[in-house]
């Protein structure tokens, strides 16, 4: 099918239904050592008040009722994990850790900088406080979290969710399975690294590149291979992934040239499409279909075209099947130079790198044609959005770019 203007379809349109055909993956369960970059399946409640005890926020005395005379009996100590049982008598203190459980009793803690320590006549530790205290110096029991209150929402796991589940108690946690990506690269042209290039010859770049995307996106992934551009090799090499993953990513030959057999391959495959073009760019001649559950997406051969539909498509589908919605990083910053460009039928995102500008964070647009290709991807920090029917972003403009480099 001709991807025209009429049927092109906008990128956000397309976004909805990438992420509409998402069939949500299983929930396991895993031990929190393993959980980390995994999509948690539900909100997770505290298991425990936090803290879990009334403790003590200093070093220093822990003191009740004032006795007959200005200064404190020491009777004991408390370090952080043990316990002082008796009830605080009038007069007397205990010497008390940061993060110990405070006696029962306790009116306040005296930091010990604000302490004179000396000895009584029989010996015994005494202590005056030489200075005021604004406040007690407790944390109280479920001041900062009550058990039962959310403690995480649905997410990928990071380190410091994994310490916020610790701290809570959990030894294990519900998460949606990996759904597995596997890509196709095809192309006559390309060559796995480690061959030498004949003429005429390229790498196989978008191979890797897919793979590391999908992994950094939570998902397993697995190549099948280079595909020259022959339908016969390609759907031999599709029936296989379709057979056996969750996605496919077919890169290259989605375009109208005479070798691009990917959509009729997929379609004969029993592949049924929803779209094939888009009112983006770079990424016009992108397909996408379903075969049962399974979801493949046609992405042009460009590096930066694939790089940018994976971004902009393929990890909001990713994410929905890990039972997310795929929130982009966005950052308003200004431009360091301006864009403009000719025709304006078409959302275009430009990759930018960023930069230290006059007043905080720039976005420097950065070009892409031909051999450029890669030095640009190795420079993208962000993604430039400009929208149906605009022509020109003014240098020094604020806009919001899309973070994509973690
Ligand atoms: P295509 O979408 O197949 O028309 O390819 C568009 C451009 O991307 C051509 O210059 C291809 O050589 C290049 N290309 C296609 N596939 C890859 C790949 N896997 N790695 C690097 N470049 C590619
Ligand atoms: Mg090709």
């Amino acid at each position: 099918m001709k991807a025209s203007a009429r049927t092109a379809l906008h990128p956000d349109e397309a976004r909805l239904l990438v992420e509409r055909y998402a069939v949500i993956g299983a929930t396991e369960r895993l031990p929190l050592d393993d959980a980390l970059g995994r999509a948690l399946a539900e909100d997770l409640p505290a298991l425990v008040d936090q803290p879990p005890f009334d403790k003590s926020g200093m070093d220093g005395f822990a003191w009740g009722e004032p006795g007959p005379g200005p200064e404190w009996r020491v009777v004991g100590v408390v370090a952080a994990g043990s316990a002082f049982s008796p009830l605080l008598a009038p007069g007397d203190c205990v010497r008390i850790m940061t993060g110990a459980p405070v006696p029962r009793g306790t009116q306040a803690v005296q930091r010990v900088e604000f302490t004179s320590e000396s000895r009584a006549g029989d010996g015994s530790a005494i202590v005056s406080f030489t200075a005021e205290e604004s406040g007690d110096n407790i944390i109280r029991r479920g001041e900062n979290q009550r058990r039962g209150d959310q403690l995480l929402r649905r997410r990928i796991l990071s380190a410091q969710d994994i310490g916020v589940l610790a701290s809570s108690g959990y030894a294990t946690v519900p998460v949606v399975t990996r759904p597995l990506v596997g890509v196709v690269s095809t192309g006559d042209e390309l060559v796995p690294a480690g061959k030498v290039l004949a003429p005429g010859a390229i790498y196989d770049s978008n191979g890797p590149q897919l793979l590391a995307q999908a992994r950094a996106a939570g998902a397993l992934a697995r190549h099948y291979g280079i595909v020259c551009d022959d339908g016969k090799a390609l759907a031999a090499a599709l029936s296989t992934a379709l057979e056996e993953c969750d996605i496919v990513l077919v890169s290259g030959g989605v375009s109208m040239g005479d070798f691009d057999h990917v959509p009729r391959s997929l379609i004969a495959a029993g592949v049924e499409q929803h779209f094939h073009g888009l009112a983006m760019r770079p990424g016009k001649p992108t397909f996408f279909g379903m075969k049962g559950p399974v979801a493949v997406f046609g992405l042009p051969g460009n590096p930066v075209s694939t790089f940018v539909n994976f971004e902009v498509l393929v990890k909001v589908h990713i994410m929905r099947r890990m039972g997310l919605e795929l929130e982009p990083r966005i950052l308003p910053c200004s431009l360091a130079a301006a864009i403009e460009r000719r025709e304006t039928d078409r959302v275009e995102f430009y990759p930018a790198r960023l930069e230290a500008g006059k007043g905080g964070i720039a976005a420097r647009p950065l070009a892409y044609h031909g051999s450029s290709m890669l030095s640009v991807l190795a420079e993208t920090d962000c993604l430039v959005r400009m929208e149906f029917g605009e022509k020109r972003l003014e240098e020094g403009r604020i806009v919001d770019v899309r973070l994509v480099r973690p």
